[in-house]
């Protein structure tokens, strides 16, 4: 008898316990669906985990980095500095303020946005720095901030993929400007969809929640006033009671992450040399556990790669492509070598699997599969 077809390993997977199941459920029969005190509730929780700094939620990430360059009164005219690997969320939120995307490279070993690059990329129209902390692992919070002190820059901290992550002991989105997270599916904790942004300033927390909600102020006499123009983007109820039951198992769910992403640095060390990712420190949140593919050595491509492991019942991704060479971005005038280091990451990342259910014995499966796919095509 042959040994069961073991069930397809996803990339990602959001963990749901029966307690959160039970939670929207509850949340569903008060009929109390859109934002209300469970929003208020997950916003305190979000506060008192990031040391009592303003949290305010929102539908998405992407919609949370809009607000925050609209709090930072960016808008046509101006450019922000951000990495030309990573998602595409970032640029977007940028170009729909009317202000330019300034890409720069990334350092090749923690993916991370290059200061030096960025300082060099300033100009007397640069209003922000938007880095992104790829995969968890956090950029050097103390010359991020030290550069943007030095130069008068707001920072909005791309903090999608590492809630739970700390520099130095301290937690991203505890300490610095605007720091903004997602609860997307695939992130270290999930509303569905959903977002978060922790502010130092409360004045600026208290105009995104205004214009989070169409812009909205009621006045004394029960009418409403528009204050300025706005979105909608607020949160429902029932998400914010799943992000509430999702914040209270996080540390766990984010211990559970670096003891997989050290199973994979002990089985597969050998097989990728320098093409790893940085192990950080005990900070690191690992969203995401992305070496890089030795293609020039290879005689499948990427896609057959990725293809070979999905015959053996192993999803993978992709984070990211370069943005800088997406059609949209192209037609600013973006080409090929302009960023090496994240145009080479572009090519050669693949996302191997990870997330809190997986057992070792997963781990294991991966690297069986990436050691023999790689006995195989390797010259
Ligand atoms: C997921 C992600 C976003 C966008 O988050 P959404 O909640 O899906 O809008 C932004 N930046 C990075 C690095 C991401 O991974």
């Amino acid at each position: 008898m042959s040994a069961p077809t073991p069930a397809f390993l996803p990339f990602a997977r959001p963990t749901i316990d029966a307690g959160m199941i039970d939670a929207v459920a509850d949340t569903l029969r008060t009929f109390q669906l859109t934002s209300g005190p469970q929003v208020l509730a997950f916003e305190r929780a979000l506060s008192d985990y990031h040391g009592g700094r303003s949290a305010r939620v929102v539908t998405s990430a992407t919609a949370g980095l809009e607000l925050a360059l609209i709090a930072c009164g960016i808008g046509a005219g101006d450019e922000v500095i951000m990495p030309a690997q990573t998602f595409f969320a970032c640029a977007n939120a940028i170009r729909r303020t009317g202000a330019r995307p300034v890409f720069v490279d990334v350092d090749l070993a923690s993916r991370n946005m290059d200061l030096a690059a960025t300082e060099a990329a300033i100009t007397p129209r640069t209003r922000a720095l938007m880095p992104t902390h790829f995969a968890g692992l956090p950029l050097d919070m103390d010359a991020l901030y030290a550069l943007a002190e030095r130069r008068g820059l707001r920072v909005i901290e791309d903090a999608a993929l590492a809630i739970g992550s700390r520099w130095k002991g301290r937690r991203i989105g505890s300490f610095g400007d605007i720091a903004s997270f997602s609860f997307h599916p695939n992130k270290n904790m999930t509303t569905i969809e959903g977002g978060a942004l922790l502010f130092a300033s409360e004045a600026e927390a208290e105009r995104v929640a205004c214009i989070r909600f169409h812009g909205i102020r009621r006045l004394p006499d029960g009418t409403r006033d528009v204050a300025e123009v706005g979105m909608k983007c607020n949160m429902p109820d029932v998400h914010a009671r799943l992000g509430l039951a999702q914040l209270a198992r996080l540390e766990e769910f984010n211990a559970r992450r670096r003891v997989l992403a050290a199973r994979y640095f002990a089985r597969l060390d050998g097989h990728f040399p320098g093409m790893l990712p940085l192990r950080g420190d005990d900070g690191h949140s690992w969203n995401m556990f992305a070496p890089l593919l030795p293609l020039e050595r290879m005689n499948i491509d990427r896609k057959g790669f990725m293809d070979a492991l999905g015959a053996r019942g192993i999803g993978s991704g992709i984070s990211y492509e370069a943005v800088h060479l997406t059609s949209a971005y192209r037609v600013l005038g973006h080409r090929e070598g302009e960023f090496p280091n994240s145009e080479r990451i572009a090519r050669q990342t693949v996302t191997l699997p990870l997330f809190p259910t997986m057992a070792d014995s997963d781990v294991d499966r991966v690297c069986d599969a990436v050691e023999a796919i790689l006995a195989e095509c390797l010259a």
